[in-house]
């Protein structure tokens, strides 16, 4: 019996399955809420026509990828280009699904040559452009598990560098094989989950709070705290990509004072006005 791509309207994440798969590992996991009304599971058959796609050049370079209305956690798909690289365009996190249009733009900017995310809640339809492009795709080896979509064909152990000053930086926290992406040249981050951002009304960032666990509101732990300082303290950057949105205006001194808040025992997901993270007396350390 063929596999066939289904994805989970829960949360989005697609299994490759011989029949409607009997559930969705990732809304099974502690880290997502159940379906209220049970299982529902569609095919790419089943959502093209009910989908509008959509992209913009959202800072000079990288591509944003989405769909409207919403399916499941609703991932957005980053395109970085990459013009006379050995790596090729280099894909992070997906959208839901792509269509013909999307696909054909993507390869009227390069394709892709490298693809790669930050952990299963930003994976959304990499299987689609694994099919189109046959790009490298790289995930962290404790995130395997969750794969069996697509295939990947570069496990990575604590840090790979995609090419000089882009490198991908295992956090773990939210998931085992959580990862982040820096992008020195263009001074931005794409963190995954490690980072939630509240943005206003005019897209400005508002506050910052990060978790284990979003729909459960669990914290990390100290030492997870621990560890996602450690990383972002050694990158510069002040544009931030979540797998759902960007913001451009995110001081590095307000992610460490986060973290900081968390090392030192005050566990919460709540978020933290970006005020109340920029004390004069940690803008000196964070520089
Ligand atoms: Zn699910
Ligand atoms: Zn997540």
């Amino acid at each position: 019996m063929p596999l066939s791509p289904y994805a989970c309207s829960n949360c989005g994440h697609w299994q490759s399955y011989f029949a409607v798969p009997p559930d969705c590992p990732i809304c099974s996991d502690v880290r997502n809420d159940l379906p209220e009304d049970g299982w529902d599971f569609r095919t790419p058959a089943d959502l093209t026509p009910r989908l509008t796609h959509h992209r913009r050049e959202v800072v000079p370079g990288i591509w944003e990828f989405w769909s409207t209305p919403r399916v499941g956690l609703d991932s957005h798909g980053w395109l970085l280009l990459e013009p006379g690289s050995a790596c090729g365009n280099v894909a992070f996190e997906a959208a839901p699904l792509y269509d013909e249009a999307s696909l054909r733009a993507i390869e009227e900017l390069g394709g892709i040559g490298t693809l790669a995310a930050s952990h299963p809640h930003g994976y959304g339809a990499l299987w689609q452009l694994q099919r189109h492009f046959s790009p490298d795709l790289l995930i962290q080896k404790e995130d395997l598990q969750w794969t069996k979509a697509f295939r990947v064909t570069h496990p990575w152990d604590e840090r790979h560098e995609i090419r000089p000053g882009l490198v991908l930086h295992h956090t773990g926290g939210h998931y085992e094989g959580h990862a982040i992406l820096h992008d020195a040249s263009r001074g931005a981050v794409f963190v995954g989950d490690a980072l939630k951002l509240d943005l206003d009304e005019a897209g400005q960032l508002a506050a910052l709070s990060c978790h284990k666990a979003y729909h459960k509101q669990i914290p990390l732990s100290p030492d997870e705290a621990r560890r996602y300082r450690a990383v972002f303290e050694t990158l510069d950057f002040d544009t931030v990509f979540t797998p759902f949105e960007c913001a451009t205006d995110v001081p590095k001194s307000a992610v460490l004072e986060l973290l900081d808040l968390m090392i030192a025992g005050a566990a919460s997901t709540r978020p933290v006005p970006v005020p109340h993270l920029r004390p004069p007396v940690h803008e000196g350390r964070a520089a």
